[in-house]
């Protein structure tokens, strides 16, 4: 029995699709698998909408995915991220920033700075400098990073370096910033395997090197791959028929989408023999382009009803 946690933690913006669907399924393999606990913890900081959260529960739970304890709220948790800030405050190592985006993409960038990072520019204010900005524009906080790079290690990447800058930990509507809240939420939830979409493998050294500072332990990463449309971009809703609910519109059952996800990942396609065949090295490591005929091609013959 292994005491940690892996988890799958969904913004409630509306519907997840099969893409989302697929790395709720790697996320839950990867955790039952190495006899894990598995969470769920909703990311509604940001982007929430009225209903979405019960609709993704109960098809997370359709597709046969099941979970341990309590599903927590990140807006219900804001003590603990105010005591992060506050303890990282207490150490120097915070600092308010009044920029607008506008002034952070006309700012001059500092030599060697990394495109996109924060040029620094609020960082050495004087103490009458910050009294005249605050009272122009609320302040965010940012984080006074003592590095510009961080290193990980993914379990489908291997060593992955990225940015490091002065980022954000609290924006300047007041709302707790993802890369502090995740790396908050994961060391109070004993979560150490995250196993999420490699689009979140770039901002992952900056909440490894954050773990660091909040002296809390670093979890295993494994970004998967995304499901890309026929195009080439990464599948959205607009993509068709590609959530559970419009599925069933169409005559295909969750247990058919689950099939269909577990064999894109070279697993057979009933969960439990998924779960008994499951070995992350054999994953594939492309994204995987779905052809919304496949989907729909799983369609039962509807039953005429008399
Ligand atoms: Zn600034």
């Amino acid at each position: 029995m292994n005491h940690g946690a892996g988890r799958f933690a969904p913004s409630p913006s509306g519907e997840l699709h099969v893409g989302n669907l697929r790395t709720a399924l790697l996320a839950w393999l990867f955790a039952r698998s190495t006899g894990r606990r598995f969470i769920l913890r909703v990311e509604d900081l940001d982007r929430a909408r009225a209903g979405a959260e019960a609709v993704q529960l109960r098809d997370l739970a359709a597709v046969g995915l099941d979970w341990d304890g309590e599903v927590v709220r990140q807006t219900e948790r804001g003590a603990l991220y105010d005591d992060a800030i506050a303890r990282l405050t207490a150490a120097g190592l915070t600092y308010e920033c009044y920029c607008t985006r506008r002034e952070i993409q006309e700012a001059p960038s500092a030599p060697h700075a990394p495109q996109g990072a924060y040029p620094g520019t609020c960082r050495d204010l004087t103490e009458a400098q910050r009294a005249r900005r605050r009272a122009e524009r609320p302040a965010a906080i940012r984080l006074s990073a003592g590095v510009t790079e961080w290193a990980v290690t993914d379990g489908l990447h291997g060593r992955y370096t990225g940015v490091v800058d002065d980022f954000v930990l609290r924006r300047n509507d007041g709302v707790v910033a993802y890369n502090l809240a995740v790396v908050v939420d994961d060391a109070a939830q004993g979560v150490d395997q995250v196993v999420r979409g490699d689009d979140l493998l770039p901002s992952t050294p900056r909440q490894a090197y954050l773990a660091g500072l909040l002296g809390v332990r670093v979890p295993s990463y494994a970004h998967v791959p995304l499901v890309l449309n026929p195009a080439g971009r990464r599948l959205a809703k607009r993509d068709g028929a590609v959530t559970l609910g419009a599925l069933a519109l169409l005559g295909v059952p969750a247990e058919q989408v689950t099939a269909l996800l577990l064999e894109s990942l070279g697993l057979p396609g009933a969960l439990g023999d998924a779960l008994r065949d499951f070995r992350p090295e054999a994953l594939p490591r492309d994204p995987w382009v779905l052809h919304p005929a496949a989907l729909t091609a799983r369609a039962r013959p509807r039953e005429l009803s008399g």
